[in-house]
């Protein structure tokens, strides 16, 4: 498009453009779902500037915006310095998420997290950040990538801007994309089990879900108010829109639990007999890290909230109030 429109001047540079759209592509044999398949989702974005420096500048801000994106998702990843074979150009990073079914081989370093995809690295005996010779072969799910193209494309479509004395000159360009449907299947593919899916907590359709009495049970009547209550405050805590009430009476608990756990929700509430016993009255609470705890109400309102909170830290960017055990898992690794 820059290439048949009369060139652009410097004062118009960079220009960042991007879309949002689906893809279709003639795969011979889709995998995994939405691993691989015909048509899926992309960001993609391809950047213009005057020079190889600004277009470095845009580079590195474009990276930047990537590695914190990946870092909200939580979900750990590598980042490694890529074969530059196919797209050309001189810099290029890939964004892979580490899982079995992964397409890609990458050589992880146990030491120091450092990681190479194996077409670029050849065999290293060693770590070429740390040194250390404890390398395994692992297997990565790309989803996203940067790539640094310079005029490799724009010097033969005769894609040119005004210089500062007017004369044209070719644009310097990146592109840069993100595997949209493919982060969501991946991410999932990470984090679930065989029998519980677990969401990105940014991606999760609801924050709770909320499983009240069965009909027709001894407590119903008295577990209704707590379950009423709940749906007042949880609501509030964490928006009316993110909690999901499984109001299907006539299924057992058991069963509408066993749904909740498959839907992957962050948090499920469940009001049962032990919510109206005279002695203690406690809600069980199902995270989907597997853990199941005992409740009271005030103390479950404040895991609701805990959980809000930790998802607003993180649409802000800010990664401090993250655990431990997250932060050493979602490092993003320059090379
Ligand atoms: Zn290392």
């Amino acid at each position: 498009m820059l290439a048949t429109t009369s060139p652009i001047s410097y004062r118009q540079l960079p220009l960042r453009l991007f879309q949002i759209g689906p893809k279709f592509r003639d795969e011979l044999k889709t995998r995994f779902g939405l691993m691989r398949a015909k048509e899926f989702l992309m960001k993609d974005m391809y950047s213009f500037d005057v020079s190889e420096e600004t277009a470095m500048e845009t580079y590195t801000v474009v990276n930047a915006a990537y590695d914190r994106l990946f870092k909200q998702l939580e979900v750990p990843f590598v980042k490694v310095n890529a074969a530059t074979g196919i797209m050309g150009g001189s810099v290029s990073h890939e964004y892979h998420y580490v899982s079995p079914v992964g397409e890609d081989n990458l050589l992880q370093c146990s030491s120091c997290g450092f990681a190479g995809n194996s077409e670029v690295v050849k065999a290293p005996a060693s770590c070429p950040s740390c040194n250390s010779s404890d390398l395994k072969e692992v297997r990565g799910v790309e989803v996203a990538h940067t790539f640094l193209l310079g005029d490799k494309y724009s010097k033969p479509l005769g894609a040119t801007f005004l210089n500062t004395t007017g004369k044209p000159q070719s644009l310097v360009m990146g592109c840069y994309g993100i595997g949209i449907t493919r982060v969501i299947a991946a991410a999932l593919e990470v984090l679930s089990s065989d029998h519980e899916l677990r969401w990105p907590k940014l991606l999760a359709p609801y924050d709770v879900c909320l499983i009240g009495p069965k009909q027709g049970s001894k407590e119903q009547p008295e577990a209704e108010v707590i379950e009423n209550e709940l749906l007042l405050n949880v609501g509030e805590i964490c928006g009316h829109q993110e909690l999901l009430h499984d109001d299907r009476k006539e299924l057992t608990i058991g069963k509408r639990l066993l749904e909740a756990k498959r839907l992957g929700h962050p948090l499920t509430i469940v009001v049962g007999a032990k919510s109206v016993r005279l002695d203690s009255p406690k809600l069980e609470v199902h995270t989907s890290k597997g853990e199941t705890y005992e409740l009271d109400f005030s103390e479950t309102l404040k895991l609701v909230a805990e959980h809000s909170q930790h998802k607003k830290s993180l649409e802000r960017g800010c990664f401090q109030s993250e655990t431990e055990e997250s932060k050493s898992r979602s490092v993003g690794h320059q090379v």
